[in-house]
């Protein structure tokens, strides 16, 4: 549809890394693997794709920053909270950093509900139940 994202290409440090956390997301999300080159991938969903390539080296010495110019995260939508509870748990167990966990599952404010996590590049990632879905 004219207008929604078509895709987003992200520059990551370490491919491998990346591809077996976002793998591992995105497919838990619905995603299928779209694309497959040695420097990337991609996995898409309806009509939008995410990539994820390979940064070369000599553009590795200043590393991503959320803080700085640029993206500061990805949000996507979860089918319910219990999606949100089900993926809060798999990624404690994948030892993913789990962020404001002192304000869990409602960072984002008391009526959306929220897990926030890092990528292998500490980019920040975020799945939100829809409003009044349990
Ligand atoms: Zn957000």
């Amino acid at each position: 549809m004219q207008g929604l994202i078509h895709h987003v290409e992200i520059f990551v440090s370490d491919l491998k890394r990346s591809k077996e956390f976002w793998g591992w997301l995105l497919e838990e999300l619905g995603y299928d693997v779209y694309q497959k080159w040695d420097k990337g991938q991609s996995w898409k969903l309806g009509e939008t794709y995410l990539v994820f390539v390979q940064a070369e080296e000599r553009f590795l010495d200043v590393p991503y920053h959320r803080s700085r110019v640029g993206l500061n995260h990805l949000a996507f939508h979860a089918a319910s909270r219990a999606k949100v509870d089900e993926l809060t748990l798999a990624l404690t167990e994948r030892n993913v950093t789990i962020l404001y966990q002192d304000k869990h599952p409602f960072a984002g404010g008391k009526d959306y509900y929220a897990v926030f996590f890092e990528d292998p590049d500490r980019i920040k990632v975020e799945l939100v139940a829809p409003q009044n879905c349990y």
